[in-house]
């Protein structure tokens, strides 16, 4: 059996770091070996720094593990990050800067240029970006690739089939965002109790750039972003995990109702193809049900790794309109920076650390 690479995670204690620990744990490729977060906790074995609020029992391997400081060296070959933004920039380039692989959730590096902001089965050439990276940032054999927000996955995943298909000109997108997009402890449970708040933090603006980028096609060693127009309003909803969008399409070839659900149900990619471990066998659901998507029901679809659509109709104003849901921890987090992860090995993209 190959020897399975070891992993460090920063941000081990959050809402993140804890779906990274659950979906790592007995991972054919992946290894939990190193753990950071900040100074509250850093200094103590994992079992004492990270309140686990995730169903079942803390896994054994991780609990005796000390948490350090998020900078290098760590005993790992590559970092999972779910730091927060604020402090990702810093940390997330001091790794790579050091040789190491840096899969990263946090929004820092999303739309610098020369980062992949990575969808597996949508944007894949996009990887190339890593060649200017390396020259531009003088990296010794460390990268940094990134997933996106965790709406904007959803989003993205959904319209791929559709403008590849009948191109989109158009997109208005309203989100319903679940609680654990917040982080832990997030919204306060007095703001949310019989409530909608309309407003996350950056989160539209990310929505609307994050799309054309991850939609974009390489050209000339650069992603020239989709020529589309994106609008989101993004909303959060009482509502523990599963982010739902209300998407309206303007479409620039004609189609029918059937002509989109068939593009969406039988989509497959290179995910799919390579049999990558955490790649659902259908990345895109669709539900004939009229009231359906519905967190509850459907976020866990995949294993939390298919976004379910439904309700796909004519639309009066723009052409088409549907619903659209993932799971935000999973695909829209920790399970989108682990697939990427597979999908590197898979392509034999490896960090200097990967050789010592
Ligand atoms: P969270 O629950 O608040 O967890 C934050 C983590 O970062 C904790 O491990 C915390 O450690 C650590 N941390 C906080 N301040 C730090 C500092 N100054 N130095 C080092 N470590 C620090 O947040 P989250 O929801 O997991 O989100 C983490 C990142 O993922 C954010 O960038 C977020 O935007 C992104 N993200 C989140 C979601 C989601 O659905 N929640 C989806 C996509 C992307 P301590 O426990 O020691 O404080």
């Amino acid at each position: 059996m190959n020897k399975k690479m070891r992993v460090g995670i920063l941000g081990a204690t959050g809402t993140v770091g804890q779906r990274f620990i659950q979906l790592l744990e007995d991972h054919p490729q992946f290894e939990v070996t190193a753990l950071a977060a900040s100074d509250r906790s850093q200094g103590k074995p994992y079992h004492a720094a990270c309140a686990w609020r995730l169903p079942g029992e803390m896994p054994e391997s991780v609990r005796s593990l000390p948490v350090n400081a998020p900078q290098p060296p760590l005993d790992c070959e590559l970092v999972f990050s779910s730091l927060p933004s604020g402090v990702a920039r810093e940390a997330e380039e001091a790794f790579a800067r050091a040789g190491y692989a840096v899969i990263s959730n946090s929004s820092a590096f999303r739309m610098d240029e020369d980062v992949p902001l990575l969808i597996p089965e949508v944007n894949h050439e996009h990887l190339a970006l890593l060649e200017t990276q390396r020259k531009t940032r003088n990296f010794d054999g460390g990268f940094i690739v990134t997933n996106p927000n965790c709406s904007t996955v959803m989003l993205a995943m959904a319209l791929a089939p559709i403008h590849a298909r009948f191109g989109v000109e158009q997109v208005i997108a309203t989100t319903m965002q679940a609680l654990s997009g917040a982080g832990y402890p997030g919204v306060a449970s007095l703001d949310i109790a019989d409530n909608v708040v309309p407003f996350i933090e950056s989160e539209e603006e990310k929505m609307e750039a994050e799309t054309l980028k991850i939609l974009g096609r390489m050209s000339d060693s650069r992603v020239e972003g989709a020529g589309m127009q994106v609008s989101a309003q993004c909303h959060r909803v009482n509502v523990t995990d599963g982010h739902m969008a209300a998407v309206r399409v303007k479409l620039s070839r004609p189609a029918q109702v059937e002509d989109l659900s068939d593009a969406l149900s039988s989509w497959r990619s290179l995910p799919q193809e390579l049999r990558l471990h955490s790649a659902p066998s259908q990345p895109i659901i669709v539900r004939q049900e009229k009231d359906r998507p519905q967190p509850r029901l459907d976020r866990d679809a995949g294993r939390g790794m298919s976004v379910t659509v439904g309700r796909i109709r004519p639309d009066s104003v723009m052409d088409f309109r549907f619903v659209a849901l993932s799971h935000n921890t999973i695909r829209g987090a920790a399970g989108a920076a682990v697939l990427n992860a597979e999908l590197l090995i898979a392509k034999n993209i490896h960090a200097k650390t990967s050789a010592k």
